[in-house]
């Protein structure tokens, strides 16, 4: 016996986006429909396994959409969806998991808290799934026109992940092999057994349209926005270059400092620290530290971006100024930006560089030093 099991049922050919290609190996926000589901699954700790049930003809997509990831080896469906979980069930017989929750492909949304709420479920009952009290008014129609209206009381729409007893659920399976059910659970309802419905949440839908794709493209983008800025200065001394937003720029002096003394980097660096609340960048990296005498600045930037990417957001957008009499920015400011962009593994279009001087006044004015100030968004 082994734990829990998630089977991720992808064997359909559904497609409904005009393209070719079954929806959950669709893109969404840059990656497979499945690999968000799975991730779920494997991103959840009351999850032990997660196996995918495939269509024949899509090993080279699933390769490609998952096939990095710690998954047990996929194994083929049939030809209806409840053949398909039998076919998965079947090959989790030398697992023997204690429970399994077998899940739609095309619900990416189902998120830690139901999975936990139906393994919960499984203490109690031989089943458990998430559900959704229907709150609409039901009429029951002929063609176009009412013949009734259906009293809604208890009434539920039922969602995946459905979870149930391996041994229980395998047998419903072998009994019923003739009976086509919409889901599992009507299988094991069908053999007397208690099933509990847990919280679900409108969240947690079934990708079936491009109206359903673009909602969850919208979701995914529309998380918590964060803002953070960042200001540094360093002065001159003698020297023949400095160093601005990870390109060396021909100057007549050079820049003082601990590391290289890149004032654009240091900026953003702290501007990206404050959007996600991690402090600054002498936190991070304190000066009294001599490991990092002298250091290129694209690793603290690098660090920065590895917080952020750690918290499971990304980087909307960059922007910077640097403030200096000399050198002049606007001959290296698209070298600056396609830098940054490469540290932060983001699209050139998201970071902008900009250059001014304070008019002759002030330390900037006096060509004593430069200063930079920097603005990061990110969405967590
Ligand atoms: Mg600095």
């Amino acid at each position: 016996m082994s734990g829990c099991t998630a089977l991720i049922v992808a064997a359909g050919r559904g497609s409904r986006f005009g393209g070719d290609l079954p929806k959950q190996y669709t893109l969404l926000a840059g990656q497979p429909v499945l690999r968000h589901t799975v991730s779920a699954f494997l991103n959840c700790p009351v999850i032990d396994n997660v196996r995918v049930v495939i269509h024949r003809d899509d090993r080279g997509l699933y390769d490609q959409a998952v096939g990095d990831l710690n998954l047990l080896e996929p194994v083929l469906g049939g030809d209806s969806r409840q053949e398909s979980v039998r076919f998965g069930l079947e090959s989790l017989s030398d697992l023997v998991p204690d429970t399994v929750l077998i899940h739609d492909a095309a619900r990416p949304f189902s998120g830690n808290e139901i999975i936990e709420r139906v393994v919960i479920g499984l203490q109690t009952h031989s089943g458990a799934i998430p559900a959704i009290a229907v709150n609409d008014t039901l009429k029951r129609g002929d063609q176009n026109t009412i013949v009734e209206t259906v009293p809604r009381d208890n009434l539920w729409r039922a969602q995946t992940p459905q979870g149930f007893r391996y041994a229980e659920i395998l047998l419903a399976h072998h009994q019923l092999v003739d009976d086509e059910l919409t889901d599992d659970a009507a299988l094991m309802e069908k053999n007397g057994c208690a099933v509990a419905l847990v919280d679900g949440h409108e969240n947690n839908f079934k990708i079936t349209t491009s109206a359903d794709l673009l909602r969850a493209e919208i979701m995914l983008n529309s998380g918590d926005i964060r803002t953070g800025y960042g200001y540094d200065v360093h002065r001159f001394e003698p020297g023949d270059q400095v160093m601005l937003c990870g390109v060396s720029v021909p100057h007549d002096q050079g820049l003082a400092g601990h590391s290289d003394a890149d004032v654009g980097l240091h900026a953003l660096t702290d501007a990206i620290l404050g959007a996600i609340g991690e402090g600054d960048i002498g936190i991070h990296f304190p000066p009294s530290d001599e490991q990092w005498r002298g250091s290129p600045s694209d690793i603290f930037l690098a660090k920065a971006r590895d917080l952020v990417i750690a918290k499971g957001g990304t980087i909307q957008n960059v922007d910077l100024t640097l403030i200096c009499e000399h050198p002049k920015v606007s001959p290296h400011r698209h070298a600056m930006s396609q830098r940054i962009a490469e540290i932060l593994k983001i699209d050139p279009s998201r970071v902008n560089i900009k250059g001014t001087t304070t008019e002759g006044l002030g330390f900037t004015g006096r060509s004593e030093g430069i200063a930079a100030q920097a603005v990061a968004t990110v969405c967590l």
